[in-house]
């Protein structure tokens, strides 16, 4: 398992202890603890895209650009977490990793692909390979079983908001009975977040947890545009400007404090009421 930039405790530590300004900014960049989590391991590298291609590739790729996007908007205690080894285990190891952090938001980043009857065959580059075009668009999960569920949907919906603000659209199938036992309920239809409860990473986490799935590798097309720079740029656009609206609307407290109170007292939110967030514009200055 890897953390980017290094060992990060001590520093979190210190944060914790200074004394907040009344002057201060509704967001504080500089102390805000986001992990980007990389979705699944080298070793069990997720979906196959229509091309060949692994999902845990596509994940990296954009969970660094997004890392990178942050830093440079001042977030400076953003971490890319990157984790090892097979199966189950690289999903109770990054949920372990996460909660000693004590981080202030988890970001899961993966792409999506389609249950194995919908998969249809064809020939790129002499290999056949398996693909399915019925289905376009990203889709953000959050699970109730997270010890912040309003924080969690708080910030999946200004995530949505953000990605539709850019022209992106998420896809409506989830909530198809075609899709079974993954069927999911949206539970923001404008800005297409569903209800994942049983996932690890979103009920384990100790902290505000969103999934996003950001495209379709499956779909011919959509895998071409996830591997172009300037779409992926207006998603890591969309993520930068919700993690500042959500750091902005959260209430001011000491994040070590919020922390503790939330394993004493699990059903209460460190989101403020919706009235007092301001989601932060598309394109608005860093
Ligand atoms: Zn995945």
């Amino acid at each position: 398992m890897l953390f980017v930039p290094g060992t990060l405790d001590p520093a979190w530590g210190q944060a914790a202890r200074a004394p907040k300004q009344a002057s201060a900014p509704a967001c504080d960049r500089a102390e805000f603890r986001l992990i980007v989590d990389v979705g699944h391991t080298a070793e069990s590298p997720g979906a196959t895209s229509s091309r060949g291609f692994m999902e845990y590739d596509f994940n990296l790729r954009l969970a660094k650009e997004i890392e990178q996007k942050l830093l440079e908007a001042g977030f400076a205690k953003t971490m890319l977490l990157v984790t090892e080894g097979k199966g189950l285990k690289g999903l109770f190891k990054r949920v372990l990793v996460a909660n000693r952090t004590e981080a202030d938001l988890f970001l899961s980043i993966h792409h999506d692909s389609v249950p194995s009857y919908f998969m249809e065959k064809w020939e790129y580059e002499g290999q056949e390979l398996k693909f399915s075009d019925r289905f376009k668009g990203h889709s953000i999960f959050i699970s109730n079983n997270n010890s912040d569920v309003k924080a969690s949907l708080a910030f999946g919906s200004l995530l949505g908001k953000q990605l539709k603000a850019r022209g992106l659209q998420y896809t409506p199938h989830y909530t198809e009975a075609f899709m079974k036992n993954r069927r999911r309920q949206l539970v923001d239809a404008d800005a297409g977040v569903y209800r994942y409860d049983q996932l690890i990473v979103l009920r384990a986490t100790r902290m505000p947890a969103v999934l996003l799935e950001a495209g379709s590798i499956i779909n011919r097309d959509e895998e071409l545009l996830l591997g172009k720079p300037e779409h992926r740029a207006l998603i890591t656009a969309a993520v930068s400007d919700a993690v500042e609206a959500y750091c902005a609307a959260r209430r001011p407290l000491n994040p070590h404090l919020i922390a503790r109170s939330q394993r004493s007292n699990p059903t209460k939110s460190i989101f403020r009421p919706a009235a007092a967030a301001q989601p932060a514009k598309p394109g608005a200055k860093q």
